[in-house]
Order: C-alpha cells, then sequence, then structure tokens
C-alpha cells in the first residue's frame, strides 16, 4: 500500500514524500489503519520495521494543533529513543503547526516545562522522567488521546514495569493505547490484559528473529585474542560503519582506550555519558562522520542508524534478545548487513541458545567449534537483575566461572544501568 492512497492531510503527505517514504511497511499497512480507527492495539514486531512511523504518521493526522495541549504521549526505554522518535515526528509534522517534543532525566525540568507550557502537541518521554514531571510540575495528561508505549519488552527489562503501569493507571479518561513489543512476555500480556480495550493484536514478528539480508558471523577467540582479532576483522572486511558493542560501560572506555590510536574515526558511547555527548554522537554517526562507534547496549536498542554495514559482539551478548537487539542495527529496511560475534570458550552454552532461540545459520569466520555436544543451557533466557546468567554454573566445577569480582572489567561483565 501507498501512502498517498491514505486518507491524510496534504501537509503529511507532503512531509512523507520529501523524508522518502512512499509505501508502507509491513508493519505500517497492518497498524497504520487500526490506529487512525481509534483501536486499541499490540504489536509485535522485529526491529527495523518501521515502527516509529506507524504510530507518528496517524498521530499526527488526528493531533488537533489548535489545541495547545498534549494529546499523544509516547513512553520509551531511553533517551535517545526518545530523541529519534522526536525527529521522525517532527519530519512527518514539518508542515503543520504540530510540535513534539521529548523529556528525559539528565536534563533542566524547569527547561522542559517552560517548554510544554509553550504547547507541546506529541509528547515523547522516558519513564522517571515523566512521572518526576507529574508529581512536581503542572505537567497534566487529561488531554491524552492517544498513549504509545514502545519498546515496551526492554522497558520491563530495565526494571521499569511498576512506573509504566503508574503511568497507565493514571489516564483515566477514554483514550487509545497502542503497545509495541519485540516479545511478549506474561508481564506486559498481563498489563496489556489489564489496561488495553479489545486491541487489534498485531504479530509480525517472522520465523527468524532478524532481518534475512543479516549474515551472522562468528569467530572463536580467546579473550586475549579479541583485541587482535578485532583489528584483523578491521582490515579485512572494512566496514562502512560498524557499531562494537560491549556489555559495561567500562569495557567500551577500555577498548576505546586500545583502539583509538589505531582506528580512525572511532568514539565510545553509554550511558555514564553527558547526554549533550551522546546526543552529538549519536547524530554525527547517523550523519557518518563516524566510522566505528564503540557502544553498551542502551546505544543499541530501538536506534535506526541505517548505515550501519557492521554490528562486532566484542564481549558476547548476554542472551537471545539482547543478540537480537544488537544485530538489528545493521540490515534495517533489506539492506545487506554483517553482524561478527566473538565467542570466548566460556560463551559456548550461550552460543548454542541464540542459534537454536533465533534459528541462527552461522558462518563460521576461521575454526568452526563442535557444538553437538549435551545442551548445557538453563531454559531461563531473560536473566532479570541479580538473576543467574544462562548456563553460567552448569558446567563441571573445574570449568565453572570464577565468581565475579566487583568492578570486574571481564568480557562477561553485565552493567544493568549502561
Ligand atoms: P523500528 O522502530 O521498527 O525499529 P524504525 O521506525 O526506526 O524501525 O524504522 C527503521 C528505518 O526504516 C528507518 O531508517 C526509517 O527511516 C525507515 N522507514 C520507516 N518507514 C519507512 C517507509 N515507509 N519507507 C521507507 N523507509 C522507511
Ligand atoms: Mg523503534
Amino acid at each position: 500500500m501507498r501512502f498517498d492512497e491514505l486518507d491524510l492531510k496534504p501537509q503529511i503527505r507532503k512531509a512523507l514524500a520529501e523524508i522518502g517514504y512512499e509505501t508502507l511497511t509491513p508493519v505500517q499497512e497492518q497498524t497504520l489503519p487500526h490506529i487512525l480507527a481509534g483501536r486499541d492495539l499490540i504489536a509485535m514486531a522485529e526491529t527495523g520495521s518501521g515502527k516509529t512511523a506507524a504510530c507518528a504518521v496517524p498521530l499526527v493526522q488526528e493531533v488537533d494543533p489548535a489545541r495547545r495541549t498534549v494529546q499523544a504521549l509516547i513512553l520509551v526505554p531511553t533517551r535517545e529513543l526518545a530523541l529519534q522518535y522526536v525527529t521522525e515526528i517532527s519530519q512527518i509534522a514539518k508542515h503543520t503547526d504540530i510540535e513534539a517534543f521529548a523529556i528525559y532525566g539528565g536534563f533542566s525540568m524547569a527547561i522542559q516545562m517552560g517548554k510544554l507550557d509553550h504547547g507541546v502537541h506529541i509528547l515523547v518521554a522516558t519513564p522517571g522522567r515523566l512521572i518526576d514531571m507529574l508529581y512536581n510540575t503542572s505537567l497534566r495528561l487529561a488531554d491524552v488521546r492517544t498513549f504509545v508505549l514502545d519498546e515496551a519488552d526492554e522497558m520491563l527489562d530495565q526494571g521499569f514495569e511498576q512506573d509504566v503501569e503508574f503511568v497507565l493507571s493514571c489516564m483515566v479518561h477514554k483514550h487509545q493505547t497502542l503497545l509495541f513489543s519485540a516479545t511478549m512476555p506474561e508481564e506486559i500480556k498481563r498489563l496489556s490484559q489489564k489496561y488495553l480495550t479489545d486491541p487489534v493484536q498485531v504479530e509480525l514478528i517472522k520465523e527468524h528473529a532478524a532481518p534475512a539480508s543479516l549474515e551472522h558471523c562468528f569467530q572463536l577467540v580467546k579473550p586475549h585474542q579479541r583485541l587482535e582479532a578485532l583489528l584483523e576483522l578491521i582490515k579485512t572486511e572494512k566496514p562502512t560503519q560498524a557499531i562494537l558493542f560491549c556489555n559495561s560501560r567500562n569495557g567500551c572506555d577500555k577498548l576505546y582506550d586500545q583502539l583509538k590510536k589505531k582506528v580512525d574515526s572511532i568514539e565510545v558511547i553509554h550511558g555514564g555519558q553527558d547526554q549533550n555527548k551522546r546526543t552529538s554522537l549519536f547524530r554525527r554517526f547517523k550523519k557518518q562522520q563516524i566510522t566505528y562507534m564503540i557502544a553498551t547496549d542502551i546505544a543499541g536498542r530501538g536506534l535506526d542508524f541505517a548505515h550501519a554495514s557492521h554490528v562486532i559482539n566484542y564481549d558476547f551478548p548476554q542472551n537471545a534478545e539482547v543478540y537480537t537487539h544488537r544485530t538489528g542495527r545493521t540490515a534495517r529496511m533489506g539492506r545487506k548487513g554483517r553482524a561478527v560475534t566473538f565467542c570466548t570458550p566460556r560463551d559456548m552454552a550461550r552460543l548454542k541458545s541464540i542459534l537454536r532461540q533465533n534459528k541462527i545459520t552461522p558462518i563460521w569466520l576461521g575454526q568452526e567449534p563442535d557444538l553437538s555436544g549435551p545442551p548445557k543451557t538453563g531454559r531461563r533466557t531473560r536473566p532479570r537483575r541479580g538473576g543467574k546468567q544462562v548456563g553460567s554454573n552448569n558446567a563441571p566445577p573445574h570449568k565453572r566461572r570464577r565468581p565475579r569480582r566487583k568492578n570486574s572489567r571481564s568480557s562477561g561483565d553485565t552493567n544493568p544501568k549502561s
């Protein structure tokens, strides 16, 4: 279906043509008409499928610019995602008088409230800051007609379940709720049963969790040889743009120190940095002014770096979902992309579970390991905070991991606030 077949405001059509969106992506085709019709919706869709515009177009269509109040609220798990959402909405709303704005932590609440007082129609927020502002400012949600919960599973993984429920419970008036998630864990089913009314359910996760244009490469390395292997990989693959994932802030900084003199155009981004710096890094990476970006998972989630040719898992991802989200940063919208994951011997159990869960046929760079042994992984694939890791201690005693030291810089180091 084409956008010009929809009954949209001419200003929106014009903007879409300028952005270069002509036909709807499958997610947009299956959700947009329901959203326009005012239905509640639960959509399961993979990353890079165009969910942002699937929401943004109907919101811009429905919002009344003459009423200077918040009429649509979008809740997202991270600041970067909030900014990305606002950018997309602002492009679509370019020829209208509709204002979109993001509120998130680490920035003056007074300034954000000042902007809100000037009239914001579509508000994008992270949960913590939204609740702060509901408690401490005159921000009210009484005029919200559409509430969007984006990346709902990630929101819950980050421990925002109560916050999300609080926001949902704040909106007692009649409104439309749209819930987007890559997976559908029990908590999300529970929330949707409690707060959504007769929702349309759309499931667009294909048999393969990742786009088909994505090549899944894996390379066996000894932990101390990863740096060498990475430099070699960069030399042979010559990525046009790559995101290098580490599991912790420390790991990112360490890798950056090791690479900055050896590789041109490399930067590091993680949650420990000042917001302005992160925003500017994202912008520069998006504009392809940076070739290599070292990042924690917070940088990977939901962000659209359309030009990245490679995603490199320098640290092995914690579970199958993290793998899907990291590698979903490349091969977006049918473009080709390569994911390269370094596997150390202790990652084998998690590797098997990722290959099985995501139905991946791996391309091995170099030596291929023997993965035929009995499955060692536990069932649990979504470790919670403080939860045990997949397959961590099922190995025979001599192969067990050493208990993690505090501030450990080892590759498996997780930092939930990264
Ligand atoms: P998701 O939120 O599902 O992960 P995004 O909304 O970030 O995906 O979209 C992924 C990419 O697809 C972005 O680069 C976006 O500009 C592009 N895109 C979205 N909709 C269309 C469309 N209808 N036509 C062409 N490109 C699109
Ligand atoms: Mg998205």
